[in-house]
C-alpha cells in the first residue's frame, strides 16, 4: 500500500468509497466525479502506477473483474453501452497514479465518452 495514494486508502477502507465489487486482486467502486451515472473504476488491490507493472495473474484478475461487472454497471443505470478505458501515464491524462480502468455507461445520442 502507498500511504499517500487515494485509491490504496479506499481499498484499505481508510477513506470511504462506494465499493460495488471485489475480487482477490481487484476492487470496483463508483467514481467520485462521474462522467455519467454509474461511472465505475476498477483497480488492482496492490499499488501499481502503470499497467505494465501489474503481474500477469493480477492483471488477469483485474480484467476478469472488468469483464464480469460490465453488464451489471450497464444494467444498473439502464444504459445502452459502456465505454471502457485506461489513461496509462500522465501524458495520457492519468491523474491518480494507481492503475484504474474506467467503466463509463453510455446512452444513445449522449455524444460523450472518456
Ligand atoms: P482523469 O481525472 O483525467 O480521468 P484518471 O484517469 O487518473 O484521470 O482518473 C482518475 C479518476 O479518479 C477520475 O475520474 C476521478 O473522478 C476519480 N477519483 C478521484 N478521487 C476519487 C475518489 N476519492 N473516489 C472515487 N473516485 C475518485
Amino acid at each position: 500500500m502507498a500511504e499517500d495514494c487515494i485509491f490504496c486508502r479506499i481499498v484499505a477502507g481508510d477513506i470511504p468509497g462506494r465499493i460495488v465489487a471485489e475480487t482477490d486482486h481487484a476492487v470496483a467502486f463508483l467514481d467520485a466525479n462521474p462522467l455519467a451515472p454509474g461511472h465505475t473504476l476498477v483497480v488492482p488491490r496492490e499499488h501499481y502506477a502503470r499497467l505494465d507493472e501489474i503481474p500477469s495473474d493480477e492483471a488477469a484478475d483485474l480484467f476478469g473483474a472488468v469483464h464480469d461487472i460490465t453488464d451489471s454497471v450497464e444494467a444498473a443505470v439502464d444504459a445502452d453501452a459502456v465505454s471502457i478505458g485506461i489513461n496509462d501515464g500522465e501524458a495520457a491524462g492519468q491523474e491518480v497514479p494507481h492503475t484504474h480502468v474506467h467503466l463509463v455507461p453510455r446512452f444513445e445520442g449522449d455524444g460523450g465518452g472518456p
